[in-house]
């Protein structure tokens, strides 16, 4: 339309200054208001901004492409059954859903889901952002909520389709408490449209239309979103688990030609808290290693390389002194000692190829889901945070800047070990307990595991010189190469 109304101008224009008119006024006139129109278009003031227009060419997903969510998916099928089966729905008397709220981590396949509903359903789709609706200006919020949800039923109406979803992700930024913001005249009268607009869903005429919310953060949600008749259904969506992740490596791997070395399961084994997001990236850096290699399979070390990529980042270039160097290699050297002694089996490779912000690290291998721990896990857990610095102490008789993430790991562990009654206070609510206590006690816990490591590499100094030695040579161990080293030395 657009494009027509410029067109004509423009003919209209050239005809003009063909038969003689002076048409330099009309452009002046013109450029004015058309950068005046820009300009408010830009603010949101017109409104017009188009929102929830992204993804419905895209919507060609199924539920069998989302790997490690089943639970998530049955509940969400079960919540789609009114937009598939309406009458059924009424003539039970069930209250038809108006809003489904996703909650989980980033990337764990919440848009993804949203946008297999839409197919499943055969529905209109339109999706959006809660930061999409929130402006400086009052007023502009709440407008851009009334335009979607009529979108939606428009779309739906010319295309002929039943019902519309509309998906609006990272929802707390709408949809925080009421009052609670600095500038929240302009959040709260967003929600209140919000809410109008869900309210207002009548869910026994076509189109018939179902909200989906995504959030991380629900607890910031006003409360008014979650009651009932509003996001009443809501969906866990969260880390995928061993088997999950192996799915999803499935999917995100099989338009990719992998070497018979490759192992998913193994894979999926290491990979334990990451996202699908993560993984997609993983299968994706693998990818991007293999190319470089020249390679035209991929092969279970780019994946094992990968692994170390997405955790700590890209390799870098810059190389320490041979100074520092020998200080990176006792320091790993000191962290893969207490962890194998703690846990045999437990060091999968030690690298001093700097790596994000980590001049060096250890890699453990892979393990089973691990969602429960006792007391000497976690302590184990401590004290491999801490031997790298005990390593350079016993070495160099002093320690160095390297181990502040090890020690915040360490602090973080210890405080786990005492708000879960791990500790000699036994049971405590950590909210009552003051903080001159939890100090005392995290900080006798850390003194003791601190000399513990100590004794321990103390007793092994031979083993962390030898080790150490090796890492300055290779720059990486693997396990095989480790295991010669440190056995029969390691009892
Ligand atoms: P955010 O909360 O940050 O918006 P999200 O939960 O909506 O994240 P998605 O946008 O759905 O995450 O996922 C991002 C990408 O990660 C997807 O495009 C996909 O490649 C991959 N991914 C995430 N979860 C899964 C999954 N369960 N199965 C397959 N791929 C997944």
């Amino acid at each position: 339309m657009k494009e027509i109304i410029l067109g004509i101008i423009t003919a209209a224009l050239i005809f003009m200054a063909i038969i003689g008119i002076n048409v330099m006024p009309v452009v002046v006139v013109l450029i004015i208001v058309g950068g005046l129109y820009y300009l408010l278009h830009a603010q949101g003031m017109l409104g017009v901004k188009n929102i929830g227009a992204a993804y419905e060419k895209d919507a060609e997903l199924h539920f069998e492409d989302i790997g490690g969510q089943s639970s998530a998916v049955n509940e969400l099928k079960e919540a789609l059954e009114f937009l598939l089966k309406p009458e059924y729905i009424v003539n039970m008397g069930i209250r038809p859903l108006k809003g489904v709220l996703l909650i989980g981590p980033p990337g764990t396949g919440k848009t993804l889901l949203a946008r297999a509903a839409a197919n499943y359903t055969s529905s209109v789709f339109l999706v959006a952002s809660g930061s999409e609706f929130i402006e400086m200006y009052a007023g502009v919020g709440a407008k851009r909520i009334r335009q979607l949800f009529n979108e939606a039923r428009q779309k739906a109406k010319r295309l002929h389709k039943k019902s519309a979803i509309i998906f609006i992700d990272e929802l707390e930024i709408l949809g925080v408490k009421r009052g609670r913001h600095s500038s929240h005249m302009e959040y709260d009268q967003t929600l209140n449209q919000l809410l109008v607009e869900m309210d207002g869903i009548i869910q026994d005429k076509e189109p018939y239309i179902l909200l989906i919310g995504a959030t991380n953060r629900e607890d910031m949600l006003d409360p008014a979103l979650l009651r009932p008749g509003r996001f009443d259904r809501q969906v866990q969506v969260g880390l995928p688990d061993r088997s999950g992740r192996e799915q999803i490596l499935k999917i995100h791997t099989h338009n990719k030609p992998l070497n018979d070395d490759v192992d998913l399961m193994a894979i999926a084994r290491a990979t334990f808290g990451f996202s699908g997001a993560h993984l997609e990236s993983l299968s994706n850096e693998a990818a991007i290693l293999a190319m470089r290699e020249g390679e035209e399979e991929i092969y279970q070390r780019h994946f094992s390389e990968a692994i170390d990529k997405v955790i700590m980042g890209e390799k870098l270039n810059h190389k320490p002194s041979a100074e520092e160097l020998a200080r990176v290699c006792v320091h790993e050297s000191g962290h893969a000692i207490i962890s194998e002694y703690t846990q045999r089996g437990s060091v999968s490779s030690i690298s001093i190829i700097p790596r994000g912000k980590a001049l060096g690290f250890m890699r453990k291998s892979p393990q089973d889901d691990q969602y429960l721990y006792t007391a000497r896990q976690i302590e184990h857990q401590i004290m491999v945070a801490l031997a790298g610095a005990m390593a350079e102490e016993i070495k160099f008789n002093s320690r160095s800047t390297g181990a502040r993430n090890d020690f915040e790991q360490a602090w973080q562990l210890v405080g786990e070990l005492v708000a879960n009654g791990l500790s000699s206070l036994g049971i405590i609510s950590r909210e009552h307990l003051p903080d001159d206590k939890f100090f005392c006690e995290t900080k006798t816990i850390i003194d003791r595991l601190e000399k513990q490591t100590r004794e321990i590499l103390q007793d092994y100094e031979t083993l962390l010189e030898k080790l150490s030695d090796a890492l300055v040579r290779e720059e990486s161990i693997d396990r095989q190469e480790f295991e010669k080293i440190i056995y029969p030395s390691l009892t």
